[in-house]
């Protein structure tokens, strides 16, 4: 991670953190949605292109000078076919494509593989999330990484939620699904 994005981190997340309880996300109603940037929306097509199924619409909701409601999780699949992100979230991941590429193929093994919101499920998810970016041309290894810092800065709300497992075990299925990965599309 470069030097402004450790900013980015240290400026953000501590906000996002420190704005409130754990409530979840049955009890969101998705303010201000509206369709996220075409960039953004192409990191989805390409993976549900390669995945073979039905697009989803990724949408970005609440503004960037929110105060959370929650400790908010950062994306969740909604129904069949969309993607929620907070408006937060997408500043905070600045275009990563190959971050934003393992977040939505998280949240697209929810749906594709019907992982459960369990501590095995959300595991699960995150080794299908980053094996399909991978898969769609993805860089794994820097999605992983990404998203392992993410899960860091976000391990108090891991602990809450008792739905995600701690962080460090969830930064070693990635690593371990980057290192599959690599070594299927090995040339
Ligand atoms: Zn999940």
């Amino acid at each position: 991670m470069n030097r402004t994005a450790r900013l980015t981190f240290a400026a953000i997340v501590p906000c996002v953190l420190l704005t409130g309880c754990v409530a979840f996300t049955k009890a969101i109603h998705y303010p201000d949605r509206r369709p996220a940037e075409p960039e953004i929306q192409a990191v989805a097509d390409r993976l549900t292109a390669v995945a073979g199924v039905e697009a989803v619409s990724v949408t970005v909701w609440g503004a960037i000078d929110d105060r959370l409601p929650i400790v908010s999780p950062v994306a969740v699949i909604r129904g069949d076919d969309e993607i929620l992100i907070h408006a937060i979230f997408v500043r905070l991941y600045d275009g990563r494509k190959d971050a934003l590429a393992v977040l939505f193929g998280h949240e697209l093994g929810h749906r594709l593989a019907g992982y459960a919101s369990d501590p095995e499920g959300e595991a699960r998810a995150d080794a299908f999330g980053v094996i399909l970016a991978a898969k769609a041309g993805f860089d794994p290894w820097e999605g992983a990484v990404w998203e392992c810092a993410m899960f860091k800065a976000n391990d108090r709300q891991n602990r809450l939620d008792e739905v995600h497992p701690p962080a460090a075990h969830r930064c070693r299925v990635l690593y371990a699904a980057a290192a599959i990965a690599t070594r299927r599309n090995a040339p």
